[in-house]
């Protein structure tokens, strides 16, 4: 049997206490007071209150920040020739160790969709790899389904082992925690934790409990294929699309989505030399999508949510072999005008009307 250790809820700051040792940094559920509530991933230091419950925004930054910089750049002139510039420059990823405590299990799934295109493509992504090798993802399984989230749609469930290093469940005295990975299965065996090996059947009890409480999936095995066959039809992308406002909360929100764009800041030549920055971009909007000529390629709406859809649930699965998204339902919950992704899919496989939930 893999490594099995038993926390109190008591217990819970001692154990983030010991994760943040050894200048690990610990990115932990902290509520955000707002008009709406919302829980963020945010380092965690001795004190600092968290909370257990789904977070908001996915821990995506812990691998991909909304902005970092690839490399910095300097020019200096030869001063015996002053038309000749030399180049200097720093690509050294930056990355440090980091747990991510108390994801969901379509988060920790959403690293390894993460993962095929940065590391398993004809070029690994340096700066993705440094963060990644050095991420530990403690997951707290889900005790129930909720109305957005589809994950068992998709591949995945509510206590899914996929991405995770140490799987979590709450029972009634506590929280029974299973390494998944050699890396957790060593971070557990070092902790001061009591064993939790007899109350894993209890564990277990209450993620099956998990399962037996969702509604049924439907069998999206034609999905892709339906998807793509769906691609020339703009009618159909128009009517999926009409109440849009191309806000890009849907993609910002969404732990599997990648697309970034570049832009380089300074001219090198100042004291201060220049930089290049990668931050998230969204194919929700216009201009993510323009060319230096003006012509843009998706001009509508209707093209940019096929774009979204398509990716998500056809040409990612051509190319990888899994959907790219894990239902984790913040799109739809996050969305200012409620559109749900299921109810486009369901309609590209049906007769193209909106199916309603
Ligand atoms: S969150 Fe909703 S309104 Fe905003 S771009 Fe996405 S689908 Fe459109
Ligand atoms: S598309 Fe929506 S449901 Fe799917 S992973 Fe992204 S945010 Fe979650």
């Amino acid at each position: 049997m893999s490594t099995i250790r038993f926390v109190a809820p008591d217990g819970l700051p001692a154990l983030l206490a010991f994760l943040a040792q050894d200048g690990r940094r610990v990115l932990a559920p902290a509520e955000k007071p707002a008009a709406k509530r919302s829980v963020v991933f945010e380092p965690w230091q001795p004190g600092k209150p968290f909370t257990l419950d789904k977070a908001t925004v996915p821990a995506k930054e812990a691998v991909l920040p909304q902005c970092e910089v690839l490399l910095r750049f300097k020019k200096t002139r030869d001063a015996e020739n002053p038309g000749r510039l030399a180049l200097s420059l720093d690509d050294t990823p930056q990355a440090c160790p980091t747990v991510v405590f108390a994801a969901r299990p379509c988060d920790a799934r959403g690293y390894t969709v993460l993962d095929r295109p940065y590391l398993q493509g004809p070029f690994a992504d340096p700066y993705y790899k440094a963060r990644r090798e050095q991420l530990t993802v403690f997951t707290l399984t889900c005790p129930r389904g909720c109305n957005t989230c589809f994950c068992h749609w998709v591949g995945g469930g509510p206590t899914s082992p996929e991405g995770s290093d140490v799987l979590m469940t709450e029972i009634d005295t506590g929280y029974v925690l299973q390494a998944i990975t050699p890396k957790g299965a060593e971070i557990l065996a070092a902790a001061p934790l009591e064993d939790g090996a007899a109350l894993f059947a209890r564990a277990e009890e209450a993620r099956k409990a998990a399962w037996a409480s969702l509604q049924p999936a439907p069998n999206l095995k034609s999905a892709a294929q339906k998807v793509a066959e769906r691609f020339t039809d703009e009618e159909f992308w128009q009517e999926q699309t009409n109440s849009c406002l191309s806000c890009g909360a849907c993609t910002y929100f969404c732990p599997t989505c990648y697309c970034f764009t570049i832009t380089d800041e300074g001219e090198g030549l100042s004291e201060k030399g220049g930089r290049r920055l990668r931050s998230w971009d969204t194919c929700m909007s216009s201009l993510f999508t323009r060319e230096a000529s003006g012509h843009n390629p998706r001009v509508s709406k209707a093209l940019r949510m096929r774009n979204r859809v398509s990716h998500k649930f056809s040409t990612y699965p051509e190319n990888w072999g899994a959907f790219s998204c894990n239902g984790c339902g913040r799109c739809i919950s996050n969305c200012p005008v409620c559109l749900d992704i299921r109810s486009i899919v369901l309609a590209a496989m049906a007769d193209g009307k909106t199916t309603e939930k």
